[in-house]
């Protein structure tokens, strides 16, 4: 069995998978890590591809030592990867151009990436708490507040949706999530869900739902009224992140068998970048034995990450956001970057100073070594704005593959870098969730500047279509524009509207 330690070495027993992913963060504020990962040889890896994506996932899960069965583990992987998804291989690679090769991660039902870690996380986490309860450890179920500026609330709500022992909440600010993202969220089924619009922009909202988990006295409300205990569906659960190093041990499995790369024979994959768990996690593969030999770090606008990469600085103290095309990509902190450098030092000391530092004064230096081994690794670009929707078109126009403007962040970026290995493109969004920007790209309107004619993204689904020859719309997406508004209520921004409105809902269910 892997057990899991912290980041910043403040756990004294090593924590198991389904203590980690409960526990969420570590006390301290380090991110649980694990003490030793798999060993996959090349034919292991490339003999995935003669099963089904779920048994791919169960492979891995497996080798981690999980403490759940293996019964359960085969299970759950086969429930989170099923017919939810809207294509059978689940994260299929599509040979767009010879040598480059893209990775469809958004066939999941909210059509976004981050299905590929919620569809099945819920499940774990469930069966995490039965665990416990058996255990005596609590006899809580858990809440699960989240405070979303859009891809992540979606699929949170989907993934938690019916799961035994949870319930779930997401607030989303009125000026900040696309009208599809809205309308997703607003008419997601379930019994054991809600969702508010509050008053605000995101910080606002973040702001909002942060002072709740901080209140001890709502915290005891909660668990002696309610039977609840609060937790995140944060990208930096680990629970988020196994997931997501089964889809490239499974890319190169796909890209061997067709001939794309001989077995054995590197690759690079490029990742279009935010919070870094998802080509974190293609760092893990690598370490577990996937040939990789670079990770292209992709960036938009917001590129703090390709500044660290390049100078090893990490500053954010003269920085402020900037919005862009790919907005799960604009983002300062990337609080997933804390496991690598745990990763490449070692050192939780070090990692804790560090992490000090960026809190107390926006930034942090790593040393020459630590750099070194960054960039052996990692190579960063970013993309700006305009050259991001050029990307959509020009790829429309030359390839006819119509990418989503995260995606055409990493392609851009992958063009400019690549070359002398197949590089694997991580597509983390289908192009309907972006449309305005997707009719920007391929008409030639420049990023920010209006598009002719339409109010709002879900009018530009069938522009689109007749733009780009063989896109077309989705199946998710027809069923949520059939699906009837379910939650419209708007709280305001603070602490106190916030627990009174999830007051209100524990009280009338
Ligand atoms: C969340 C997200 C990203 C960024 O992924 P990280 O794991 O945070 O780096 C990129 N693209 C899309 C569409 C996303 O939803």
């Amino acid at each position: 069995m892997i057990l899991y330690r912290d980041t910043r070495g403040a756990v004294d027993a090593p924590r198991s998978f389904t203590e980690a992913i409960l526990e969420g963060i570590a006390p301290g504020g380090g991110l649980f890590v694990p003490e030793r990962l798999p060993q996959f040889g090349v034919d292991q890896v490339v003999a995935l591809a003669d099963v089904p994506y779920h048994a791919r996932a169960a492979a891995v899960y497996e080798a981690f030592g999980l403490d759940v069965s293996a019964a359960r583990t085969r299970a759950i992987a086969a429930r989170a990867y099923g017919p939810d998804f809207d294509h059978p291989e689940i994260a299929p690679v599509v040979d767009v151009a010879p040598g480059r090769h893209v990775l469809e991660l958004w066939h999941g039902p909210t059509l976004a990436f981050k299905d590929m870690a919620l569809q099945c996380m819920p499940l774990y986490f469930s069966e995490a708490l039965e665990q416990a309860h058996a255990k005596g450890a609590t006899d809580l179920d858990f809440l699960i507040l989240v405070a979303t500026s859009g891809d992540t609330g979606v699929a949170a709500l989907n993934g938690y949706a019916d799961r035994a022992h949870t319930r779930i909440c997401v607030f989303y600010p009125d000026a900040g999530v696309s009208a599809l993202q809205e309308l997703q969220m607003v008419t997601q089924p379930g019994d054991n869900l809600t969702v508010y619009r509050l008053a605000g922009d995101f910080d606002a909202c973040q702001t909002s739902v942060k002072a709740v988990f901080d209140d001890e006295a709502f915290a005891a409300e909660l668990a002696e009224h309610h039977g609840l205990a609060l937790s995140s569906a944060n990208s930096i659960n680990w629970g988020r992140l196994l997931p997501q190093i089964v889809y490239y041990m499974s890319g190169y499995a796909d890209l061997a068998a067709r001939g794309a790369v001989a077995a054995g024979d590197p690759i690079d994959v490029c990742v279009p970048t935010g919070n870094f768990g998802n080509i974190l996690a293609a760092w893990y593969a690598r370490d577990i034995g996937v040939p990789v030999r670079r990770l292209l770090c992709a960036s938009n606008t917001n590129n703090v990450l390709y500044d660290f990469l390049s100078s090893g600085v990490y500053d954010i103290a003269a920085r402020s956001l900037v919005k862009t095309p790919s907005p799960s990509m604009d983002i300062l902190i990337s609080s997933n970057l804390e496991r690598l450098l745990y990763d490449l030092t070692g050192d939780p000391a070090r990692i804790a100073a560090w992490m000090g530092e960026l809190k107390t004064s926006g930034r942090f230096a790593v040393d020459d070594e630590t750099h070194a081994r960054l960039t052996a690794s990692f190579t960063p670009e970013w993309v700006d704005n305009d050259t991001c929707l050029e990307t959509i078109g020009r790829v429309q126009h030359e390839l006819g593959y119509l990418l989503d403007p995260h995606t055409a962040v990493a392609w851009e970026a992958a063009e400019r870098l690549g070359g002398d290995v197949p590089v694997l493109i991580a597509s983390t969004a289908h192009w309907s969730k972006f449309a305005a920007d997707v009719v920007r790209g391929l008409t030639g309107v420049r990023a920010g500047e209006p598009v002719p004619g339409v109010d709002d993204d879900l009018d530009l689904l069938d522009r689109v279509v007749d733009l780009a020859p063989g896109a077309s719309v989705p199946p998710q997406l027809r069923a949520v524009r059939a699906r009837p508004r379910r939650f419209d209520a708007r709280v305001e921004a603070g602490r106190e509207p916030v627990e009174a409105a999830l007051r209100d809902w524990l009280a009338g269910s």
